[in-house]
């Protein structure tokens, strides 16, 4: 080599300028440790925007932009981390020419301590002949290993046409390789989703989507793309990663269809019934049309479920689901609230004629027999209909008024329907809904008894003691019977409450005789109801034996209305009672007009003089007289009499003057419960 050709030091620097402005790529050398610029070539820094002396200095981010370095960032960890050469391609956009796609190289320089000192960064055109035979043998060999390893399918290809695939895809889509290769990628594509795949492959982005692919069978398959840009065998191509995410989404549907719907049914649960309501009563608002808001609750469902099991009950339900779904259109909404309460929203009515038409389908087609205790019960619907706008403007008190409108159904008689009026008495939904409670506190035992002392007129000592319902109401407090018996009574449900205070009454009874605290006749009222029912003594019968007590311990109440309503039965009914060793009395004796001829036919043991006729003793003597010729009445009938509401010792001296057996009033003690009234017998004595 000529001495003149040894470079000098500021000629090398001339030289090393002139190659890399000649390189034919960007060029430029970066500090490893603080990113920033030691060197570029004309190219690099025209294409960020500087030129070759104002880039120098300048860090990696200031150069290339903050949001190409966030990106750029994981290949920059990675040269440090494995000092090694890193390849990547990205999108560039120079501020001098057009945007363009370019395989970058970062190539490290180590120190003598091994640690990566400077970085050399090289940027050039993504065309195969630009790229440096290694980069692209190392990603084609990764590429195939990845293809042939991977479990997803893989499909490369080139201005839409299918270059390759790898196995699970063409076992994903139901064709072998030479099937799909050259055809056109969109082809596979579900129709619904081909519009907005050609514009992502037109784009040239990459990014991941859902979207949906076609089997060779033609079911549609839910998939997940990610969509990368690479070069493989010296082409730029498209490769995209095909994820089968049918699973995933059936469970995120599952996930969302138990959040939403009730398990037994399959029917909408409360919650989403109500969000889906909202946006159908605002649509129905804009329209603007109607909606109707049914309630139902089904007849004799709990006996099914009492005396059949929760099994035999789940059927019934799943039935009736079935059915209700049947009387419905696509777009109506049903769900079960719970037990056995189902609720249905009809869109778009009309009038109500068209409600009619649904309700008469459902009566018709809602009505499963069932055969319990070897009798066929019928579970049927009791419908009430609240409708929109009319009945309330939101989904709250649509419910509230169908529900109402449901309870009058009911008191109708089973299977029927009734549409909500803004008229219905409040006193009438009140009686219901104390209904209902009736039903609840029987079942969670919220029912006492009382216990009211009777004594000896002449001695004072205690003969028996007058059971007096009580119900311990969770919000109202201690009920007396005259906030609930009639209900009771309307609603059949005496005879069940009726049942309980009879075992209770002879379990006190027995409680008392057993224990010699009080053995004493304990007086048990009737309802109408229970003295109707056929087969009452055997009833009375059955509780004595269970409970185990002689018929002789208790006392049946009964009122003169009650022995002139069942004037054919009474006869024999007394008879079988008194057989069993029961004492049977007329209470409220004087208020109800008995005939007298009647009474003497009948077999009775004792009169009960009301007390209203007590009360105003001694003073008024019109009552005076009555009570008189009562008690006189009473012993030539042969018949035991006692006054009721005795409140002052003048009244009982009274009424012993006249010959009254027994008494019973506030003077004596008054209604208390069991604990009390031990406690009471106690103090007397
Ligand atoms: P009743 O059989 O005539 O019971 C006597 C009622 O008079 C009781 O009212 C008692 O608390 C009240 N009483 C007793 N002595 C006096 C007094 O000196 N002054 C005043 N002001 N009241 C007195 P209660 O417990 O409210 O019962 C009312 C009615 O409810 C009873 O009248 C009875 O007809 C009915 N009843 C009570 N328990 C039952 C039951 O278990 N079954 C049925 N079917 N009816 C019941
Ligand atoms: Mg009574
Ligand atoms: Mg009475």
């Amino acid at each position: 080599m000529s001495a003149a050709l040894v470079p000098q030091p500021a000629q090398a620097g001339h030289w090393l300028r002139l190659i890399a402005d000649n390189a034919g790529m960007l060029l430029a050398l970066y500090d490893a440790k603080s990113l920033r610029c030691l060197f570029a070539n004309q190219a690099y820094a025209k294409a960020f925007g500087f030129d070759e002396q104002s880039v120098l200095g300048l860090s990696f981010a200031e150069v290339i932009g903050a949001a190409a370095a966030q990106l750029i960032q994981p290949y920059v960890e990675r040269l440090l981390h494995e000092r090694l050469p890193v390849h990547y391609e990205r999108e560039l956009l120079p501020v001098d020419a057009a945007r363009r796609w370019t395989w970058v190289s970062l190539i490290p320089q180590l120190d003598a301590d091994g640690e990566v000192a400077l970085c050399l960064v090289q940027l050039s055109d993504s065309s195969p002949r630009d790229l440096s035979d290694i980069a692209a043998l190392e990603s084609e060999a990764r590429l195939e290993k990845f293809m042939r390893a991977s479990v997803e399918g893989i499909v490369f290809h080139r201005a839409g046409l299918i270059t390759d695939v790898n196995p699970p895809l063409c076992q994903l889509l139901g064709y072998g390789l030479q099937e799909l290769i050259g055809r056109t990628a969109l082809d596979f594509v579900s129709p619904e989703e081909r519009a907005k795949v050609s514009a992502v492959m037109s784009a040239g982005h990459e990014l991941s989507y859902e979207s949906a692919m076609l089997h060779r069978d033609g079911h549609r398959i839910a998939v997940e793309f990610i969509v990368r840009t690479l070069v493989r065998k010296g082409e730029r191509l498209r490769m995209t990663i095909v994820r089968d995410i049918s699973e995933r989404l059936a469970a995120q549907a599952r996930i969302h269809y138990l959040a939403h719907h009730d398990d037994l049914t399959g029917l909408l649960n409360r919650s989403a019934f109500m969000e889906q309501v909202q946006a159908l009563i605002y649509a129905a608002a804009q329209a603007p049309h109607q909606l109707a808001l049914l309630f139902i609750d089904l007849d004799n469902f709990k006996r099914v479920n009492d005396s059949l099991g929760h099994l035999e009950g789940d059927k019934v339900l799943k039935t009736v689901a079935e059915r209700i779904s049947e009387c419905l259109r696509a777009t109506d909404l049903v769900a079960r609230f719970g037990g056995d309460e189902f609720v249905i929203l009809l869109g778009d009515v009309q009038s109500r004629s068209d409600v009619l038409v649904v309700l008469m389908a459902l009566l018709a087609v809602v009505e499963v027999p069932v055969t319990a205790d070897g009798c066929v019960l019928t579970v049927t619907p009791s419908i009430g209909v609240a409708m929109y706008p009319a009945h309330g403007a939101r989904a709250e008190d649509l419910i509230q008024h169908a529900d109402m409108a449901m309870y009058l159904a009911k008191a109708k008689g089973r299977a029927s329907y009734c549409f909500y009026e803004p008229s219905q008495a409040d006193s009438a939904y009140a009686e219901l809904v104390l209904e209902s409670q009736l039903v609840q506190a029987i079942e969670r035992n919220e029912f006492v008894l009382y216990f009211q002392p009777q004594v000896a007129a002449a001695t004072g000592a205690l003969v028996g003691a007058e059971a007096l319902l009580r119900w311990r109401h969770p919000q109202r407090g201690l009920l007396g019977p005259d906030a609930f018996i009639d209900v009771a009574e309307r609603h059949r449900l005496m005879l069940d409450l009726g049942a309980w205070v009879m075992r209770a009454a002879a379990e006190q009874a027995r409680a008392w005789h057993q224990s010699g605290i009080a053995p004493v006749r304990i007086a048990v009222n009737l309802s109408r109801m229970e003295f109707r029912l056929d087969g009452f003594a055997e009833l009375v019968a059955k509780i004595l034996s269970d409970v185990g007590v002689p018929g002789a311990w208790l006392e049946l109440e009964l009122t003169e209305r009650m022995l002139m309503d069942e004037i054919a039965s009474a006869p024999a009914t007394l008879a079988a009672l008194r057989a069993l060793g029961l004492t049977v009395s007329v209470d409220d004796f004087g208020t109800g007009y008995t005939s007298l001829a009647h009474l003497t036919r009948l077999p009775l043991d004792k009169l009960k003089i009301d007390q209203s006729f007590v009360a105003p003793l001694p003073a008024d003597k019109g009552a005076a007289a009555i009570v008189r010729a009562v008690i006189q009445m009473a012993s030539g009938l042969g018949l035991q009499v006692s006054a009721e509401g005795v409140r002052s010792v003048a009244q009982r001296d009274l009424l012993l003057e006249w010959g009254c057996d027994g008494l019973q009033g506030e003077m004596i003690g008054e209604p208390m419960s069991a604990q009390a009234f031990e406690h009471w017998l106690v103090q007397r004595s």
